[in-house]
Protein backbone atom coordinates (compact mmCIF):
# COMPACT_ATOMS: atom_id res chain seq x y z
CA UNK A 1 0.00 0.00 0.00
CA UNK A 2 0.90 3.74 -0.45
CA UNK A 3 3.02 6.00 1.87
CA UNK A 4 1.25 7.69 4.31
CA UNK A 5 0.73 11.52 3.05
CA UNK A 6 -0.19 14.62 5.03
CA UNK A 7 -3.97 14.98 4.81
CA UNK A 8 -5.29 18.19 3.75
CA UNK A 9 -8.75 18.75 4.78
CA UNK A 10 -9.95 20.88 2.11
CA UNK A 11 -8.17 19.04 -0.67
CA UNK A 12 -7.90 15.34 0.17
CA UNK A 13 -4.59 13.74 0.35
CA UNK A 14 -1.80 14.92 -2.37
CA UNK A 15 -1.18 11.55 -3.44
CA UNK A 16 -2.97 8.41 -2.37
CA UNK A 17 -2.72 4.75 -4.12
CA UNK A 18 -5.94 3.92 -5.76
CA UNK A 19 -6.24 0.09 -6.60
CA UNK A 20 -8.47 -0.25 -9.40
CA UNK A 21 -10.50 -3.35 -10.25
CA UNK A 22 -10.99 -3.64 -13.77
CA UNK A 23 -12.94 -7.46 -13.91
CA UNK A 24 -14.13 -6.37 -10.67
CA UNK A 25 -14.72 -9.67 -8.34
CA UNK A 26 -14.57 -11.89 -11.32
CA UNK A 27 -11.48 -14.13 -11.43
CA UNK A 28 -10.27 -16.91 -13.55
CA UNK A 29 -9.15 -18.44 -9.93
CA UNK A 30 -11.09 -20.00 -7.03
CA UNK A 31 -8.81 -19.50 -4.02
CA UNK A 32 -10.83 -20.51 -0.96
CA UNK A 33 -9.59 -17.67 1.31
CA UNK A 34 -10.03 -15.07 -1.04
CA UNK A 35 -13.45 -13.46 0.38
CA UNK A 36 -12.88 -11.19 -2.79
CA UNK A 37 -15.31 -13.41 -4.81
CA UNK A 38 -18.51 -12.94 -2.78
CA UNK A 39 -18.24 -9.24 -3.76
CA UNK A 40 -20.20 -11.05 -7.15
CA UNK A 41 -23.52 -10.42 -4.94
CA UNK A 42 -22.82 -6.48 -4.55
CA UNK A 43 -23.46 -6.22 -8.55
CA UNK A 44 -25.64 -9.04 -9.31
CA UNK A 45 -26.89 -9.20 -13.34
CA UNK A 46 -23.88 -7.10 -14.29
CA UNK A 47 -20.66 -8.53 -16.31
CA UNK A 48 -18.30 -7.05 -14.24
CA UNK A 49 -15.98 -5.26 -17.00
CA UNK A 50 -14.75 -1.46 -16.59
CA UNK A 51 -15.77 0.17 -19.61
CA UNK A 52 -13.57 2.42 -21.90
CA UNK A 53 -15.72 5.31 -20.64
CA UNK A 54 -15.30 4.28 -17.04
CA UNK A 55 -11.41 3.85 -17.90
CA UNK A 56 -11.01 6.98 -18.88
CA UNK A 57 -12.80 8.75 -16.27
CA UNK A 58 -10.66 7.19 -13.76
CA UNK A 59 -7.14 7.82 -15.38
CA UNK A 60 -8.14 11.35 -15.97
CA UNK A 61 -9.47 12.03 -12.88
CA UNK A 62 -6.75 10.00 -10.96
CA UNK A 63 -4.22 12.11 -12.97
CA UNK A 64 -5.99 15.49 -12.25
CA UNK A 65 -6.05 14.46 -8.00
CA UNK A 66 -2.50 14.26 -7.37
CA UNK A 67 -0.75 17.57 -6.34
CA UNK A 68 2.58 14.99 -6.44
CA UNK A 69 4.67 14.37 -9.36
CA UNK A 70 4.60 10.52 -8.65
CA UNK A 71 1.27 9.02 -9.92
CA UNK A 72 0.77 5.23 -9.24
CA UNK A 73 -1.29 3.16 -11.79
CA UNK A 74 -2.62 0.09 -9.48
CA UNK A 75 -4.12 -2.85 -10.71
CA UNK A 76 -6.01 -5.68 -9.08
CA UNK A 77 -8.80 -7.75 -8.71
CA UNK A 78 -10.40 -10.05 -9.40
CA UNK A 79 -8.16 -11.08 -11.95
CA UNK A 80 -6.89 -8.27 -14.54
CA UNK A 81 -5.39 -10.09 -16.97
CA UNK A 82 -9.38 -11.22 -17.89
CA UNK A 83 -9.62 -8.04 -19.04
CA UNK A 84 -7.19 -8.84 -22.19
CA UNK A 85 -3.95 -6.99 -22.93
CA UNK A 86 -5.68 -4.29 -25.29
CA UNK A 87 -7.81 -2.98 -21.98
CA UNK A 88 -3.99 -2.34 -20.79
CA UNK A 89 -3.13 -0.96 -23.95
CA UNK A 90 -5.61 1.66 -24.11
CA UNK A 91 -5.10 2.60 -20.03
CA UNK A 92 -1.67 3.35 -21.17
CA UNK A 93 -2.65 5.45 -24.02
CA UNK A 94 -4.89 7.53 -21.68
CA UNK A 95 -2.37 8.42 -19.22
CA UNK A 96 -0.23 9.61 -22.02
CA UNK A 97 -3.29 11.51 -22.96
CA UNK A 98 -3.93 13.01 -19.94
CA UNK A 99 -0.72 13.39 -17.88
CA UNK A 100 0.81 16.64 -16.77
CA UNK A 101 3.59 17.70 -17.64
CA UNK A 102 6.51 16.28 -14.64
CA UNK A 103 4.31 13.55 -13.66
CA UNK A 104 6.07 10.44 -13.42
CA UNK A 105 4.03 7.19 -13.63
CA UNK A 106 4.36 4.24 -12.07
CA UNK A 107 2.23 1.04 -13.01
CA UNK A 108 1.56 -2.32 -10.74
CA UNK A 109 -0.44 -5.15 -11.49
CA UNK A 110 -1.69 -7.74 -8.91
CA UNK A 111 -2.20 -11.15 -10.47
CA UNK A 112 -2.11 -14.44 -10.11
CA UNK A 113 0.23 -15.13 -12.68
CA UNK A 114 -2.34 -17.85 -14.83
CA UNK A 115 -2.73 -15.92 -18.12
CA UNK A 116 0.73 -14.12 -18.75
CA UNK A 117 2.38 -15.70 -21.59
CA UNK A 118 5.46 -13.40 -23.88
CA UNK A 119 2.77 -10.85 -24.89
CA UNK A 120 1.87 -10.08 -21.52
CA UNK A 121 5.09 -10.24 -20.32
CA UNK A 122 6.71 -7.86 -22.88
CA UNK A 123 4.26 -5.29 -22.77
CA UNK A 124 4.65 -5.44 -18.96
CA UNK A 125 8.31 -5.02 -19.14
CA UNK A 126 7.88 -1.94 -22.04
CA UNK A 127 6.14 -0.24 -19.56
CA UNK A 128 7.94 -0.86 -16.42
CA UNK A 129 5.40 -2.62 -14.24
CA UNK A 130 5.93 -3.44 -10.79
CA UNK A 131 4.37 -6.86 -10.84
CA UNK A 132 2.69 -8.45 -7.77
CA UNK A 133 2.49 -12.37 -8.38
CA UNK A 134 0.52 -14.53 -5.78
CA UNK A 135 2.15 -17.14 -4.73
CA UNK A 136 1.81 -19.31 -1.12
CA UNK A 137 5.41 -21.23 -0.98
CA UNK A 138 5.99 -24.73 -2.25
CA UNK A 139 3.94 -26.96 -4.46
CA UNK A 140 1.83 -28.60 -1.33
CA UNK A 141 1.84 -25.67 0.35
CA UNK A 142 0.41 -23.81 -2.23
CA UNK A 143 -1.65 -25.56 -3.62
CA UNK A 144 -4.00 -26.11 -0.09
CA UNK A 145 -6.25 -22.90 -1.32
CA UNK A 146 -4.95 -21.74 -4.51
CA UNK A 147 -6.73 -23.74 -6.62
CA UNK A 148 -8.80 -23.64 -10.16
CA UNK A 149 -12.47 -23.79 -10.50
CA UNK A 150 -12.29 -27.36 -10.30
CA UNK A 151 -10.24 -27.51 -7.37
CA UNK A 152 -6.97 -28.05 -9.15
CA UNK A 153 -4.06 -26.86 -7.30
CA UNK A 154 -2.71 -23.72 -9.71
CA UNK A 155 1.13 -24.38 -8.20
CA UNK A 156 2.55 -25.30 -11.85
CA UNK A 157 0.45 -22.44 -13.61
CA UNK A 158 1.63 -20.38 -11.33
CA UNK A 159 5.79 -20.87 -11.89
CA UNK A 160 5.06 -21.02 -15.48
CA UNK A 161 3.85 -17.52 -15.17
CA UNK A 162 6.71 -16.63 -13.24
CA UNK A 163 9.07 -18.02 -15.86
CA UNK A 164 7.83 -15.95 -18.54
CA UNK A 165 8.04 -12.47 -16.03
CA UNK A 166 11.49 -13.67 -15.42
CA UNK A 167 12.54 -14.20 -18.60
CA UNK A 168 11.77 -10.84 -20.01
CA UNK A 169 12.76 -8.85 -16.63
CA UNK A 170 9.78 -7.61 -15.81
CA UNK A 171 9.81 -6.48 -12.30
CA UNK A 172 8.39 -8.99 -9.76
CA UNK A 173 7.14 -8.82 -6.08
CA UNK A 174 5.70 -12.34 -4.47
CA UNK A 175 2.79 -11.77 -2.90
CA UNK A 176 2.39 -14.58 -0.28
CA UNK A 177 -0.96 -14.88 2.34
CA UNK A 178 -0.11 -16.19 5.66
CA UNK A 179 -2.65 -18.85 6.68
CA UNK A 180 -3.43 -22.01 8.18
CA UNK A 181 -1.59 -24.17 5.85
CA UNK A 182 1.65 -22.07 5.87
CA UNK A 183 1.57 -20.78 8.80
CA UNK A 184 4.65 -23.21 10.54
CA UNK A 185 6.61 -22.97 7.64
CA UNK A 186 8.00 -19.68 7.90
CA UNK A 187 11.63 -20.42 6.47
CA UNK A 188 10.54 -23.38 4.10
CA UNK A 189 8.68 -20.64 2.24
CA UNK A 190 10.66 -17.79 2.27
CA UNK A 191 13.76 -19.97 1.24
CA UNK A 192 11.66 -21.55 -1.32
CA UNK A 193 10.89 -18.04 -2.83
CA UNK A 194 14.62 -17.15 -2.20
CA UNK A 195 16.29 -20.07 -3.71
CA UNK A 196 13.58 -22.20 -5.76
CA UNK A 197 12.26 -19.03 -7.52
CA UNK A 198 14.73 -17.13 -7.20
CA UNK A 199 12.91 -13.52 -5.63
CA UNK A 200 13.95 -10.93 -4.39
CA UNK A 201 10.99 -8.87 -3.31
CA UNK A 202 8.43 -10.21 -1.08
CA UNK A 203 5.24 -9.60 0.63
CA UNK A 204 3.30 -11.89 3.50
CA UNK A 205 -0.09 -11.05 4.05
CA UNK A 206 -2.00 -12.65 6.81
CA UNK A 207 -5.24 -14.51 5.79
CA UNK A 208 -8.23 -13.00 8.30
CA UNK A 209 -11.57 -13.58 7.09
CA UNK A 210 -14.10 -12.82 9.95
CA UNK A 211 -17.64 -14.60 9.47
CA UNK A 212 -20.46 -14.54 12.44
CA UNK A 213 -21.20 -17.79 14.11
CA UNK A 214 -24.08 -18.49 12.31
CA UNK A 215 -22.45 -17.84 9.13
CA UNK A 216 -19.46 -20.11 9.88
CA UNK A 217 -19.93 -23.19 8.74
CA UNK A 218 -20.54 -21.83 4.86
CA UNK A 219 -17.85 -19.04 5.19
CA UNK A 220 -15.49 -22.28 5.62
CA UNK A 221 -16.35 -23.59 2.15
CA UNK A 222 -14.94 -20.71 0.52
CA UNK A 223 -16.51 -17.70 -0.53
CA UNK A 224 -17.73 -18.49 -4.18
CA UNK A 225 -21.30 -19.74 -4.91
CA UNK A 226 -21.70 -23.26 -3.04
CA UNK A 227 -23.33 -26.07 -5.41
CA UNK A 228 -26.24 -25.15 -3.17
CA UNK A 229 -26.72 -21.76 -4.72
CA UNK A 230 -25.85 -20.48 -0.66
CA UNK A 231 -23.57 -17.59 -0.77
CA UNK A 232 -21.95 -15.25 2.16
CA UNK A 233 -21.31 -11.49 1.07
CA UNK A 234 -17.96 -11.16 2.95
CA UNK A 235 -18.35 -8.30 5.03
CA UNK A 236 -16.09 -7.20 7.74
CA UNK A 237 -18.59 -8.03 10.76
CA UNK A 238 -18.50 -11.08 13.43
CA UNK A 239 -15.82 -12.21 15.41
CA UNK A 240 -15.55 -16.21 14.73
CA UNK A 241 -12.88 -16.61 12.20
CA UNK A 242 -12.47 -19.85 9.01
CA UNK A 243 -10.41 -22.26 10.06
CA UNK A 244 -7.98 -20.97 6.83
CA UNK A 245 -7.26 -17.89 9.35
CA UNK A 246 -3.85 -17.48 10.74
CA UNK A 247 -3.29 -18.08 14.46
CA UNK A 248 -2.43 -14.55 16.00
CA UNK A 249 0.93 -15.96 17.38
CA UNK A 250 1.49 -18.48 14.83
CA UNK A 251 2.07 -15.03 12.63
CA UNK A 252 4.14 -13.60 14.47
CA UNK A 253 6.56 -17.04 14.64
CA UNK A 254 6.17 -17.20 10.93
CA UNK A 255 7.55 -13.69 10.56
CA UNK A 256 10.36 -14.36 13.09
CA UNK A 257 11.22 -17.56 11.17
CA UNK A 258 11.93 -15.94 8.19
CA UNK A 259 13.47 -12.18 9.71
CA UNK A 260 15.99 -15.15 11.65
CA UNK A 261 17.07 -16.31 8.37
CA UNK A 262 17.06 -12.83 6.13
CA UNK A 263 19.00 -11.18 8.92
CA UNK A 264 21.99 -13.87 9.13
CA UNK A 265 22.09 -14.08 5.13
CA UNK A 266 19.96 -11.59 2.89
CA UNK A 267 19.97 -7.89 4.53
CA UNK A 268 20.33 -5.90 1.18
CA UNK A 269 19.86 -8.87 -0.71
CA UNK A 270 16.31 -10.05 -0.40
CA UNK A 271 13.34 -7.21 0.26
CA UNK A 272 10.59 -8.03 2.74
CA UNK A 273 8.16 -5.42 2.93
CA UNK A 274 7.19 -5.87 6.37
CA UNK A 275 10.65 -6.07 7.52
CA UNK A 276 11.04 -2.62 5.30
CA UNK A 277 8.18 -0.93 6.65
CA UNK A 278 8.99 -1.96 10.31
CA UNK A 279 13.04 -0.04 10.06
CA UNK A 280 11.28 2.67 8.33
CA UNK A 281 9.03 3.17 11.19
CA UNK A 282 12.10 3.09 13.67
CA UNK A 283 12.52 6.83 11.99
CA UNK A 284 9.23 7.73 12.16
CA UNK A 285 8.42 6.82 8.51
CA UNK A 286 5.27 4.87 7.82
CA UNK A 287 5.71 3.66 4.11
CA UNK A 288 2.24 1.14 4.86
CA UNK A 289 -0.97 2.12 5.83
CA UNK A 290 -1.56 -0.76 8.19
CA UNK A 291 0.92 0.04 10.77
CA UNK A 292 0.90 3.98 9.98
CA UNK A 293 -1.39 5.60 12.85
CA UNK A 294 -3.82 6.82 10.14
CA UNK A 295 -5.14 5.68 6.76
CA UNK A 296 -7.78 6.43 4.22
CA UNK A 297 -5.55 7.17 1.05
CA UNK A 298 -5.96 3.66 -0.04
CA UNK A 299 -9.61 3.47 -2.17
CA UNK A 300 -11.03 1.05 -4.01
CA UNK A 301 -12.53 1.88 -7.65
CA UNK A 302 -14.77 -0.87 -8.76
CA UNK A 303 -15.60 -1.86 -12.57
CA UNK A 304 -18.17 0.68 -12.78
CA UNK A 305 -16.90 3.77 -11.54
CA UNK A 306 -18.06 3.05 -7.51
CA UNK A 307 -15.25 4.28 -5.24
CA UNK A 308 -14.84 2.56 -1.77
CA UNK A 309 -13.16 3.44 1.48
CA UNK A 310 -10.82 0.85 0.90
CA UNK A 311 -10.02 -2.52 -0.91
CA UNK A 312 -10.76 -3.93 2.18
CA UNK A 313 -14.54 -2.07 2.76
CA UNK A 314 -15.74 -2.87 -0.77
CA UNK A 315 -19.45 -3.32 1.03
CA UNK A 316 -22.15 -0.84 1.09
CA UNK A 317 -21.54 1.44 4.30
CA UNK A 318 -18.67 1.96 2.57
CA UNK A 319 -19.48 3.77 -0.84
CA UNK A 320 -17.97 6.81 -1.15
CA UNK A 321 -19.93 8.12 -4.59
CA UNK A 322 -19.24 6.94 -8.30
CA UNK A 323 -16.76 9.18 -10.40
CA UNK A 324 -19.12 9.30 -13.21
CA UNK A 325 -21.05 11.59 -10.84
CA UNK A 326 -18.62 13.24 -8.28
CA UNK A 327 -14.73 13.90 -9.04
CA UNK A 328 -12.55 11.44 -7.57
CA UNK A 329 -10.95 14.12 -5.49
CA UNK A 330 -13.76 15.08 -4.09
CA UNK A 331 -14.62 11.96 -2.83
CA UNK A 332 -10.83 11.59 -1.39
CA UNK A 333 -11.88 14.96 0.46
CA UNK A 334 -14.77 13.71 1.77
CA UNK A 335 -15.50 14.10 5.54
CA UNK A 336 -16.43 9.99 5.59
CA UNK A 337 -13.74 9.39 3.99
CA UNK A 338 -11.45 11.60 6.49
CA UNK A 339 -13.69 10.02 9.28
CA UNK A 340 -12.49 6.43 7.91
CA UNK A 341 -8.86 7.29 8.11
CA UNK A 342 -9.00 9.17 11.05
CA UNK A 343 -11.02 6.53 13.38
CA UNK A 344 -7.57 4.31 12.79
CA UNK A 345 -6.16 6.37 15.67
CA UNK A 346 -9.05 7.29 17.61
CA UNK A 347 -10.33 4.05 18.01
CA UNK A 348 -7.58 2.80 19.70
CA UNK A 349 -8.02 0.07 22.90
CA UNK A 350 -6.28 1.41 25.58
CA UNK A 351 -4.05 -1.55 25.14
CA UNK A 352 -2.57 -0.52 22.04
CA UNK A 353 -2.52 3.45 23.41
CA UNK A 354 -0.02 2.07 26.25
CA UNK A 355 1.67 -0.51 24.28
CA UNK A 356 5.57 -0.38 24.21
CA UNK A 357 5.78 -0.98 20.51
CA UNK A 358 2.96 1.34 19.42
CA UNK A 359 4.71 3.86 17.60
CA UNK A 360 5.70 0.42 15.27
CA UNK A 361 2.41 -1.07 15.08
CA UNK A 362 -0.57 1.56 15.64
CA UNK A 363 -3.03 -1.27 16.19
CA UNK A 364 -2.68 -2.82 13.18
CA UNK A 365 -5.93 -2.84 10.38
CA UNK A 366 -8.84 -1.63 11.49
CA UNK A 367 -10.32 -4.66 9.56
CA UNK A 368 -8.63 -6.99 11.98
CA UNK A 369 -10.07 -5.19 15.14
CA UNK A 370 -12.96 -7.57 16.31
CA UNK A 371 -11.73 -9.01 19.73
CA UNK A 372 -11.33 -8.06 22.71
CA UNK A 373 -8.52 -6.34 25.00
CA UNK A 374 -6.83 -7.44 27.62
CA UNK A 375 -9.08 -5.61 30.04
CA UNK A 376 -12.62 -6.51 27.79
CA UNK A 377 -12.35 -3.59 25.62
CA UNK A 378 -14.05 -4.19 22.00
CA UNK A 379 -12.47 -3.65 19.20
CA UNK A 380 -8.82 -4.83 19.38
CA UNK A 381 -6.51 -6.51 16.96
CA UNK A 382 -7.10 -10.32 16.64
CA UNK A 383 -3.76 -10.47 15.33
CA UNK A 384 -2.09 -8.14 18.55
CA UNK A 385 -0.04 -11.37 20.24
CA UNK A 386 1.75 -11.94 16.86
CA UNK A 387 2.47 -8.55 16.03
CA UNK A 388 3.51 -7.55 19.50
CA UNK A 389 6.38 -10.93 19.70
CA UNK A 390 7.62 -9.87 16.36
CA UNK A 391 8.07 -6.05 16.96
CA UNK A 392 9.66 -6.83 20.06
CA UNK A 393 11.58 -9.60 18.93
CA UNK A 394 13.18 -8.01 15.83
CA UNK A 395 13.75 -4.45 18.06
CA UNK A 396 18.01 -5.37 19.35
CA UNK A 397 18.71 -5.98 15.14
CA UNK A 398 16.29 -3.48 14.22
CA UNK A 399 18.18 -0.98 16.06
CA UNK A 400 21.61 -2.07 14.96
CA UNK A 401 20.25 -1.49 11.59
CA UNK A 402 18.57 1.69 12.46
CA UNK A 403 22.08 2.84 14.12
CA UNK A 404 24.27 1.71 10.98
CA UNK A 405 21.58 4.06 8.74
CA UNK A 406 21.83 6.70 10.86
CA UNK A 407 25.98 6.42 10.48
CA UNK A 408 25.23 6.30 6.87
CA UNK A 409 26.55 2.87 6.64
CA UNK A 410 24.05 0.05 5.21
CA UNK A 411 22.06 -1.97 7.13
CA UNK A 412 23.42 -5.30 5.35
CA UNK A 413 26.26 -4.47 8.86
CA UNK A 414 23.83 -6.35 11.08
CA UNK A 415 24.75 -9.46 9.69
CA UNK A 416 28.32 -9.05 10.98
CA UNK A 417 26.52 -8.46 14.77
CA UNK A 418 24.67 -11.28 14.52
CA UNK A 419 27.23 -13.20 13.13
CA UNK A 420 29.50 -12.66 16.13
CA UNK A 421 26.64 -13.58 18.73
CA UNK A 422 26.38 -16.92 16.81
CA UNK A 423 29.49 -17.31 17.36
CA UNK A 424 29.00 -17.78 20.94
CA UNK A 425 26.47 -19.71 20.78
CA UNK A 426 26.84 -24.08 21.47
CA UNK A 427 24.81 -26.55 19.56
CA UNK A 428 22.43 -27.52 21.96
CA UNK A 429 21.02 -23.96 22.76
CA UNK A 430 18.05 -23.02 22.21
CA UNK A 431 17.45 -21.29 18.49
CA UNK A 432 16.90 -17.21 19.10
CA UNK A 433 13.87 -17.27 16.86
CA UNK A 434 12.35 -18.95 20.54
CA UNK A 435 9.81 -21.47 18.58
CA UNK A 436 11.67 -24.15 21.06
CA UNK A 437 13.80 -26.36 18.98
CA UNK A 438 18.19 -26.17 19.31
CA UNK A 439 19.99 -23.86 17.64
CA UNK A 440 21.83 -26.64 16.10
CA UNK A 441 18.48 -28.53 14.37
CA UNK A 442 16.96 -24.57 13.30
CA UNK A 443 18.41 -21.51 12.02
CA UNK A 444 21.61 -22.94 13.27
CA UNK A 445 21.82 -25.12 10.10
CA UNK A 446 21.59 -24.70 6.85
CA UNK A 447 18.71 -25.18 4.52
CA UNK A 448 18.35 -28.20 4.20
CA UNK A 449 18.09 -28.84 0.38
CA UNK A 450 18.03 -26.79 -2.37
CA UNK A 451 14.09 -25.74 -3.30
CA UNK A 452 13.50 -25.91 -7.00
CA UNK A 453 10.30 -25.51 -8.26
CA UNK A 454 9.71 -29.04 -9.25
CA UNK A 455 11.53 -30.30 -6.50
CA UNK A 456 9.60 -28.26 -3.24
CA UNK A 457 6.88 -29.50 -1.15
CA UNK A 458 5.60 -28.39 2.10
CA UNK A 459 7.84 -30.89 4.42
CA UNK A 460 8.57 -29.54 7.93
S1 LIG B 1 -8.50 -0.14 6.54
FE1 LIG B 1 -6.53 -1.25 6.69
S2 LIG B 1 -5.93 -1.76 4.58
FE2 LIG B 1 -7.56 -0.20 4.50
S3 LIG B 1 -6.47 1.75 4.35
FE3 LIG B 1 -6.89 1.40 6.53
S4 LIG B 1 -5.09 0.32 7.33
FE4 LIG B 1 -4.99 0.21 5.09
S1 LIG C 1 1.11 -4.94 19.35
FE1 LIG C 1 -1.03 -5.19 19.95
S2 LIG C 1 -1.32 -3.78 21.67
FE2 LIG C 1 0.57 -3.18 20.62
S3 LIG C 1 -0.07 -1.57 19.19
FE3 LIG C 1 -0.09 -3.54 18.08
S4 LIG C 1 -2.17 -4.32 18.24
FE4 LIG C 1 -1.92 -2.71 19.78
Amino acid sequence: MAASPEFRPAEGPPRFHLLAKPSGSTCNLDCTYCFFLSKEALYPDDRQRMTEATLEAYIRQLLESHRTPEVTVAWQGGEPTLMGLDFFRKSVEFVEKYRRPGQQIEYTFQTNGVLLDDTWCAFLKQHEFLVGLSVDGPREIHNRYRVNKGGEGTFDQVVRGWEHLRRHGVEVNILCTVNAANQDHGRKVYCFFRDGLGARYMQFIPIVERSTPELLPLANLGWSGQPSGARVLYTQTGSAVTERTVVSERHGQFLIDIFEEWVRHDVGEVFVQFFDVTLNAMFGRHTLCIHAPTCGYGPALEHNGDLYSCDHFVEPGFRLGNIHETHMRELMASSQQRRFGLDKRDRLTRQCQECEVRPLCNGGCPKDRFVPSHDGEPGHNYLCQGLFRFFTHTQPAMRVMAGLLQQNRPAAGVMAWIAAQDAKRRRNDTCPCENGRKWKHCHGRDVPQSLSPDTASAGA
